[in-house]
């Protein structure tokens, strides 16, 4: 498979120079060249065939030859080492469960699948690679647990200190080995700018190249249509259409679920629930894609202003707006709004949500309004145990740690602490 710059589409690249470059040189993002199809013995008996076979059967037209059969199948096993549980919440209604990853979130899968990915290319390289990478929370734990022990890359996250949750903290600082965290007093922003400085200096990186494991990557993108693949694989027993309600923020997730849908995945309608950072529903309103300042959410992994990952929906739908209109309806919740449904949920179906999957729940919900009948799924994208100090006291008490919480709770935070200071930041890499 071939990928394009949607800056440029007759700069191509491989399924290997895509990963290991994440953004092309013009900073458009990779497209691929093809939308490849299922075959539709798969689709029609999907429940016949075992998840790991059904995943390959998806991600491998994308990857090509980049990889051996042998060697993606390890990568997906190691991806798919966790269960995707679709649990009935009310009649119509299913929370599609993607937090039982080691760090309690659904980027679990994408930093996994690419950590296997580039471990696989820079295999027998003798200089190793740094992964680069600013957090605001959700994406340093994934990222470090993905690498944890991949040979040849190192992985070194900078946060913000005293702003990410003691639980974030914890799944960024403990871990050891290849991984190392920056402790930076600064915000999410000054160790973005950090690290996008260090991605410009040429004298560092011929002493220690780096790459990112940025999310628009085509290898974290591409393996979150397995959500999608599986979810399908259950609720095809219901044989009413199946609408999905991905509560969205960068708009990676949700793009790859369109992207199964148009291989031929049986996915009627996707709903994009936004919080208040609402740039897409307020696009799909009055037609204008004007990106306002990221505001604070309680959904704070979806405080994005401007998704990077809609300009390839778009793309899939050729720019066209009727199109993809008529695939995809966006809607927008206020914190108050999430609060309420994750305390009516609680109180009548005694399913506790955590605010992301709260808003994917209430796009789900005004879209039956209209739509009654259909089978609802919505992601529930992280454990509500990480949303504790902010969430409802009366639900509080209801949240049971699982044991990755229980494993991290007996372990010493280790980290390097810095200003936000770029001289000082290079001068720990170089040595
Ligand atoms: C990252 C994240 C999202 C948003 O996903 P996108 O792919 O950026 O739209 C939603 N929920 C949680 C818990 C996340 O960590």
């Amino acid at each position: 498979m071939q990928y394009y710059s949607l800056q440029n589409h007759q700069h191509r690249v491989s399924f290997r120079e895509a990963v290991i470059q994440g953004l092309a040189p013009d900073r458009g993002l990779y497209f691929p060249a093809e939308i490849p199809k299922l075959e539709k013995r798969l689709k029609d008996t999907i429940e016949e065939y075992d998840p790991l076979f059904i995943a390959l059967s998806a991600i491998q037209p994308f990857v090509g030859d980049d990889i051996p059969e042998k060697d993606l199948k390890k990568i997906i096993a190691d991806t798919l080492s966790f269960p995707f549980p679709l649990r009935k919440v009310e009649e119509n209604v299913y929370a599609l469960e993607l937090f039982h990853g080691p760090t309690l979130a659904f980027k679990d899968v994408g930093a996994h699948f690419m950590a296997g990915c580039l471990g696989y290319f820079r295999r027998g390289e003798d200089k190793p690679v740094t992964v680069l990478v600013a957090t605001s929370g959700d994406t340093g734990g994934a990222v470090a647990h993905g690498f944890y022990n991949v040979p040849g890359v190192q992985v070194v996250i900078l946060y913000p200190s005293g702003k990410v949750s003691d639980l974030q903290e914890k799944q960024l600082t403990t871990l050891g080995g290849n991984i190392s965290a920056l402790e930076i007093n600064g915000t999410f922003d000054d160790c973005q700018r950090l690290v996008k400085t260090a991605f410009l200096d040429d004298e560092l990186q011929t002493r220690r190249p780096l790459t990112s494991a940025n999310s628009i990557n085509v290898a974290r993108w591409l393996p979150q249509m397995f959500y999608y693949f599986m979810a399908y694989r259950e609720a095809k027993q219901w044989k009413k259409e199946t609408v999905m309600s991905v509560p969205s923020g960068n708009f990676g997730n949700i793009c790859a679920g369109m992207m199964a849908a148009a291989m031929g995945l049986p996915i009627h309608h996707f709903i994009a629930a936004t919080n208040v950072n609402d740039t897409v529903p307020r696009y799909f309103r009055n037609g204008a894609y004007e990106p306002q300042p990221a505001v604070a959410t309680l959904s704070n992994a979806m405080d994005v202003a401007d998704p990077s990952n809609f300009a390839r929906i778009l793309q899939m739908f050729a720019q066209n707006e009727r199109a993809l209109k008529a695939s995809l309806t966006a809607y927008r919740f206020t914190d108050e709004q999430t609060v309420a449904a994750m305390e009516e949920v609680f109180a009548k179906h005694e399913y506790l949500m955590d605010p992301h999957g709260a808003v994917g729940y209430l796009g789900l919900k005004q879209y039956q309004q209209k739509h009654p009948n259909n089978t609802g799924i919505f992601l529930e994208t992280a454990h509500p145990v990480k949303f504790l100090n902010t969430m409802p006291e009366s639900l509080q008490q209801q949240v049971t740690a699982p044991e990755q919480v229980q494993e991290l709770s007996g372990k010493q935070k280790v980290s390097v602490k810095m200003d936000a200071d770029y001289g000082q930041m290079k001068e720990w890499l170089m040595q």
